[in-house]
């Protein structure tokens, strides 16, 4: 008997730890003189007299007690992962349509910047492309076992006003065919697409504010130098009043971070937190230019430290962790694993204005990411590009192979990692949820 390799420990309180376990389902509370004692034993076998026979026997089935071996462990989350990611290949299908690679804003940190200024820019989905890229998400729904009817519009900016009537087509055709949309979007000329708003068409939007007014217009910058901030807020209230979610993404480096308590403030006065239909989200801003960090730019370790000082009031990307370990204890069910880290790793499909298929927006325009091409009601894929991506799991990443964290992780983002392995650091946005779930839900 030896102990798990799989354990993610977390003080919580003086004598209190949270268990979490990597492979087996298992979230538990235990008193510290059990976690202590478990750690006594980190890389020895455990002699039987070491626990109570009923500790033990809990301790065993919750898996922090183990007969596998080292490498027998390792195996069976190695199958787990294949597993999971076939199950995954099998069930599910996003879609996300480029409208356009123009936009009226030229953020300086755009990751799409080469395509919105210049080699693709202009470029909007006419009717010929929409009604391709209908044809090829019915074909794809139909291999499915759980169909989306779901649609999310993405650019450059999506809603341009110029563009209204191709998106006007887009929801119009979707909606007869049973589909909701969402809309990724600067959020400037959301005001002429009010009467798309609503919970049977558009009904999210998900827009970025990176600041308080200053900061924020030199960061969200307008093609023609206008200011930008206002205008986003008062095309928020026309979203919320529609009765639509409205996602507020902060693009966090060094420079803004403490701007975000003052940009929460600010829209709490407005009344906007009140309409319970306001999320907001801060992600850490990446370096797109070489892919590499500088100084400005938070590591991951120093952004969720950077949220942990702050009580995470101010919706520190976890990738769904704090959740996860919420539901786990709240419905005594297990943890749900994945070996994946998002949908474009197992079947999402974005369709831009030339009718190529992506497997995710942050590579539009990238030929080495072109995973297909869709024109006449078939779609021809690009199988070697389909397939680094589909077999970009954690099982295949030297990095994540024996990571305790593995299947709660996924591997992170294959987008930013093809060059480069960047580690979502699991562990620490498990320990930060840990802590927070028990002084918000287990003490309450
Ligand atoms: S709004 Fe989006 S697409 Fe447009 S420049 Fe800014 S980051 Fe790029
Ligand atoms: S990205 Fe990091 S935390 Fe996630 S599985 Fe890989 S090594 Fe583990
Ligand atoms: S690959 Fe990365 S950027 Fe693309 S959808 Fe997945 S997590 Fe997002």
């Amino acid at each position: 008997m030896r102990l798990s390799s799989y354990i993610i420990p977390t003080k919580v309180d003086n004598d209190k730890y949270l268990l979490v376990h990597g492979y087996t389902g298992a979230v538990d509370l235990v008193d510290s003189a059990v976690a202590e004692c478990l750690s006594v034993y980190a890389n020895v076998d455990v002699p039987e007299a070491a626990f109570d026979e009923n500790i033990k026997t809990t301790l065993m089935s919750r898996g922090y007690l183990t007969e596998k071996s080292i490498q027998e462990e390792y195996d069976y989350v190695s199958r787990m992962a294949d597993l999971l990611h076939r199950k995954s290949m099998l069930s599910f299908a996003g879609f996300t349509f480029v409208v356009t690679y123009d936009c009226n804003f030229r953020c300086p940190y755009c990751f799409e910047r080469e395509s919105v200024c210049s080699r693709l820019g202009g470029r909007s989905m006419t009717r010929e492309v929409v009604d391709a890229a209908y044809k090829a998400i019915d074909a794809v729904n139909k291999s499915r076992l759980r169909p989306s009817r779901y649609i999310t519009l993405f650019g450059g900016e999506p809603l341009l006003k110029e563009n209204l009537a191709i998106v006007e087509y887009i929801v119009g055709k979707g909606v007869e065919q049973g589909f909701k949309f969402r809309a990724i979007t600067n959020s400037y000329d959301l005001n002429y697409f009010a009467h798309l708003l609503s919970n049977d068409k558009i009904n999210s939007v998900q827009t970025t504010i990176d600041g308080m007014a200053e900061m924020h217009n030199s960061k969200r910058v307008h093609r023609d130098g206008v200011p930008t901030f206002y205008r986003i807020i008062e095309n928020m209230k026309i979203a919320l009043d529609k009765g639509i979610e409205v996602g507020v993404r902060f693009n966090t480096d060094k420079s803004n971070f403490q701007e975000m308590v003052a940009l929460k403030q600010y829209l709490n006065e407005l009344g906007y937190a009140d309409t319970g239909r306001l999320v907001f989200d801060s992600a850490r801003l990446i370096n797109h230019e070489d892919n590499k960090l500088d100084e400005s730019f938070f590591t991951q370790k120093e952004f969720v430290k950077e949220h942990a000082k702050n009580k995470f009031e101010y919706g520190c990307k976890d990738f769904g962790t704090y959740s996860k370990l919420y539901k786990a204890i709240s419905t005594g069910k297990p943890l749900p694993y994945k070996a994946s880290f998002c949908g474009a790793q197992h079947g999402s499909l974005v369709f831009d204005p030339f009718y190529r298929i992506y497997p995710c927006w942050e590579v539009i325009g990238e030929k080495e990411h072109e995973t297909g091409y869709y024109k006449d009601g078939a779609i021809v894929w690009n199988e070697e590009n389909l397939s680094r991506w589909n077999n970009s799991f954690v099982s295949n990443i030297p990095e994540c192979q024996g990571c305790k964290c593995a299947l709660l992780c996924g591997g992170g983002c294959p987008a930013h990692s093809f060059n480069r392995h960047h580690c979502t650091c699991m562990a620490d946005l498990i320990h930060a949820a840990a802590q927070r779930l028990y002084k918000n839900e287990i003490l309450k």
